[in-house]
C-alpha cells in the first residue's frame, strides 16, 4: 500500500512538473509571438506613415500641375507665351524708339553691347547688370577647338550663355572664328556666311536660342568684302549693328575712369546710343556701374537690342 501511495505521489509530482514546464514553454511561445506581433504592428505603422507621406506629396504635385494646366493647355503654349511676352517687350522698345525719333519724348535709349565673349570674367559683368537691373546685348563667338581656339568649351562659358538667355539679354552672332587675314572670315562672302552660320547652329543646338542680330568683326566698315556680305544677310534672317560710342577697351588698356569718360563725354546729339565694350576687360568691369548710372542721369533708358531696332540695318 505504501508503495502504491509513493508511486501515486511521484506520478503527481512528475505531472505537476510537466504541466509547469508546459506552462513555461507556452508562455515563452506566447511572449515571442506577442513580440512578433508588436514588431509587425510597428512595421505597419511605419509603412502607413510612408504611404501617407507619398500621398501627400502626390497631392501637392497634382495641385501644382493642375494650376499650370488650368493656365495653359500645353507645354507648347508655354513656349509661345514666353515668345509673345518677348515680342510685346520688343514692341514697346520699337514704339519708344519711334517716339524718340519723332521728338514726342525727350527720353533716350542706350544699348550696351559686349563683344568677343564668352570670357571667364563675363559672369562678373552679368552680376553688375543684374545689380543695376540692366538688360544688354552680347555678341559672342564660337570658342572651341573646332574654330581655332585652344581653350575647351568650359562649364563657365555654358553658365554664361544660359544666364544671358534666361535673364532676357540679347545674344548676338559675331561669327564663329572672328579671324582676320588671308585665312580669315573676310576671305570671301561665302566663307563669311558659312562661318556666321556655324556659330548660329552652335548657339541654337546647345541652347535652342535663335540669333537674329549680328555684328561684323571690326564693324561693317572694316573690310572691302562687307558690301558683298550685307545683301546676303537678309536671306539668312540677320540684321547687323555697329556702334556710335565705345569705352575704347578693344584698342588699349586704359583706366576705368577713362573708359567711363569715353562713353559719357561722347553722347552729344545721340538719342539712340550703341556702346561697344568687351567683357574681358577688368577696367571696363570697374567702369560699368559709373557708365550705367551716368547714362541714366543723362536721360538714357538701357535696353537690349532686337532685330527691329533702328540701330540695326
Ligand atoms: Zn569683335
Amino acid at each position: 500500500m505504501e508503495k502504491t501511495e509513493r508511486a501515486v505521489k511521484i506520478t503527481a509530482i512528475i505531472l505537476n512538473v510537466c504541466s509547469l514546464l508546459m506552462t513555461v514553454i507556452i508562455f515563452c511561445f506566447y511572449l515571442k509571438f506577442d513580440r512578433n506581433i508588436i514588431e509587425l504592428k510597428k512595421q505597419n505603422a511605419f509603412l502607413d506613415e510612408q504611404i501617407e507621406q507619398q500621398n501627400q506629396l502626390t497631392d501637392d504635385l497634382s495641385a501644382v500641375y493642375k494650376t499650370k494646366l488650368e493656365e495653359l493647355d500645353s507645354y507648347k503654349d508655354f513656349e509661345e507665351l514666353i515668345l509673345n511676352e518677348k515680342e510685346a517687350y520688343y514692341n514697346d522698345i520699337i514704339d519708344l524708339e519711334q517716339k524718340i525719333l519723332s521728338g514726342e519724348t525727350n527720353k533716350k535709349i542706350a544699348y550696351l553691347t559686349f563683344d568677343d565673349g564668352p570670357y571667364r570674367l563675363s559672369e562678373s559683368f552679368l552680376d553688375v547688370l543684374d545689380e543695376y537691373e540692366v538688360r544688354a546685348t552680347f555678341f559672342y563667338l564660337m570658342k572651341c577647338e573646332a574654330t581655332g581656339y585652344d581653350e575647351e568649351f568650359s562649364d563657365v562659358y555654358d553658365r554664361v550663355y544660359r544666364r544671358i538667355i534666361s535673364s532676357g539679354h540679347t545674344l548676338g552672332n559675331h561669327t564663329a572664328s572672328h579671324k582676320f587675314g588671308e585665312e580669315g572670315v573676310y576671305q570671301s562672302a561665302d566663307y563669311f556666311i558659312q562661318d556666321l552660320l556655324k556659330n548660329r547652329s552652335f548657339i541654337y543646338d546647345r541652347y535652342g536660342y535663335k540669333t537674329t542680330v549680328m555684328r561684323f568683326p571690326g564693324g561693317s566698315g572694316t573690310s572691302s568684302m562687307t558690301p558683298y556680305i550685307i545683301p546676303r544677310l537678309k536671306d539668312i534672317n540677320y540684321v547687323y549693328v555697329d556702334w556710335n560710342a565705345e569705352t575704347g577697351d578693344g584698342k588699349k588698356v586704359m583706366s576705368a575712369e577713362t573708359y567711363t569718360a569715353n562713353v559719357l563725354n561722347n553722347t552729344e546729339g545721340k538719342n539712340i546710343l550703341v556702346v561697344l565694350m568687351h567683357d574681358y576687360s577688368e577696367n571696363t568691369l570697374k567702369a560699368l556701374p559709373d557708365i550705367i548710372t551716368g547714362l541714366r542721369k543723362q536721360g538714357y533708358i538701357l535696353l537690349p537690342l532686337c532685330n527691329r531696332s533702328v540701330a540695326c540695318h
